[in-house]
């Protein structure tokens, strides 16, 4: 993929996945491109993949002139001092998924399906796409999952591109136009990223705002904040969805499609589905088939009767309620780096809990909120979490690493938290 960037003056910050995406595509447009990162590896990474890069601190580099200045969606520009950098040189910042906006003008005929929300993004995207690709429609997974959007080759004519949009990727996009846009729901999250919820939710509906005339919307309407969003739109543009749309009855021949907040999932893929003329018969096959997504209530095993569960992927209270509720006695591994001081969305479903096993830097925090109401342990470590808990668990119950918190104090990333986990379960005695 490329557009036409000519003899222009770029520059990137943040050399990761999509940053040498972003370079690659940048070189093969024809730009001129200036780089950096922080880390060194990253910009040896950097020279290794796009020897005509400049690597140049930005922070010190006159940045006047640039046509635009790409940033990784990582980067917090909200305390970030490159971007008050970029504003005195007129500068305008943006992100990968702009850059493909701007090569869209010349690619094949296609469409643009973009999925958002707090919670459910990558399900509902990959489902989307799962529905498409089973029903012989010829369609792209990317955006924040998946292979980088601008490292693949063009679709074919009739292609559908599905990319899954954190608020932050739609912070850095001014002119993305998706011929379909999703709204999974909008609860509390990355409110270090925020000034407030309403700034966190203005987020959200900037993708919306960005549609052309013709464009729909898709809006799962069970939250205030997915409400308001749909009422600011023209009626006609907008399908309304939600989890109650689901019959239980029907969700039960979906096994990687479990609990209620997949029901809103489901509900938002397959309205999709349908605006693109897939039929009800081969959306019901799509269902069935979906292989589902490793951390998101994913079963990694069964010792002696205990179900051991990772949803590690669950890093705020309210993706960790639907996992509770899915289940009847949870030994409930949570904590890691809290992003939210409370667990209010949890508090509901502590019936379900026989046992909390706290861990990381929210330990103490999280025991001291849920012992009055639960027994807990202070696990400290994900390794001592498992063992207290499959210790403890007696046949029938569930062993359920669903931790409401980033996992960054002790892990890279949530997919490494969710290996270890799997680890850990394997190093247990059989
Ligand atoms: P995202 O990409 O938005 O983070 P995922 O599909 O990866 O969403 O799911 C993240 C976590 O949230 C998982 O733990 C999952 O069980 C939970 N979850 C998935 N869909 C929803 C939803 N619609 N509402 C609330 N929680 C959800």
């Amino acid at each position: 993929m490329r557009a036409d960037l000519s003899g222009q003056p770029w520059a990137v910050y943040g050399l990761a996945r999509s940053g040498l995406a972003t370079l690659r595509f940048l070189q093969r447009s024809g730009a001129a491109v200036v780089a950096w990162d922080d880390s060194v590896a990253a910009r040896d990474a950097a020279a290794a993949a796009v020897p005509s890069v400049r690597l140049a601190d930005l922070m010190a580099e006159p940045l006047q002139g640039l046509a635009g200045l790409v940033v990784s969606p990582g980067v917090p520009l909200n305390r970030h001092p490159l971007a008050a950098r970029a504003a005195a040189a007129g500068v305008p910042i943006l992100g990968d998924i702009e850059l493909f906006q701007r090569a869209r003008p010349a690619l094949p005929a296609h469409t643009l399906v973009a999925i958002t929300g707090t919670n459910g993004k990558s399900t509902t995207t990959s489902l989307l796409h799962h529905l498409l690709a089973s029903a012989g429609l010829l369609a792209r997974l990317g955006g924040n999952i998946g292979l980088p959007v601008l490292d693949q080759p063009p679709l074919p004519s009739g292609g559908i591109y599905v990319l899954e949009l954190s608020s932050f990727q739609i912070d850095l996009s001014q002119t993305v136009a998706a011929n379909i846009a999703i709204l999974t729901n909008v609860t509390p999250d990355h409110l270090d990223r925020y000034a407030s919820m309403d700034a966190y939710a203005a987020a959200k509906a900037r993708l919306f705002a960005m549609q052309g005339p013709g464009d729909k919307a898709i809006i799962a309407v069970e939250d205030d904040f997915t409400r308001a969003i749909a009422d600011t739109l023209p009626a006609e543009r907008v399908t309304r969805v939600s989890s109650a749309d689901v019959a239980a009855h029907d969700q039960a021949r979906w096994p990687a499609l479990p609990g209620p907040h997949n029901a809103q999932n489901v509900a938002c893929a397959v309205a999709a589905a349908r605006i693109l003329g897939v039929s009800d018969a081969a959306i019901e096959q799509g269902l069935r088939s979906f292989p589902g997504l490793p951390h998101r209530m994913e079963q990694v095993g069964t010792r002696r009767g205990v179900r051991f569960v990772n949803d590690s992927k669950a890093t705020n209270p309210t993706s960790v309620a639907p996992a509770l509720q899915a289940y009847a006695n949870v030994h409930w591994i949570a904590g890691g780096q809290a992003k939210t001081k409370e667990l209010d969305a949890c508090m509901p479903h502590l019936s379900h809990v026989k046992a909390a096993y706290t861990i990381g830097e929210a330990a103490g925090l999280f025991a001291e909120i849920l012992r009055p109401r639960v027994k807990v342990v202070e696990s400290g470590t994900l390794a001592n979490a498992v063992t207290d808990a499959a210790a403890a668990a007696v046949p029938g119950d569930t062993v359920l690493l669903s931790p409401a918190c980033a996992s960054f104090d002790q892990f890279r990333d949530f997919e490494a938290r969710g290996s270890a986990f799997r680890v850990a379960v394997e190093g247990l005695p059989q």
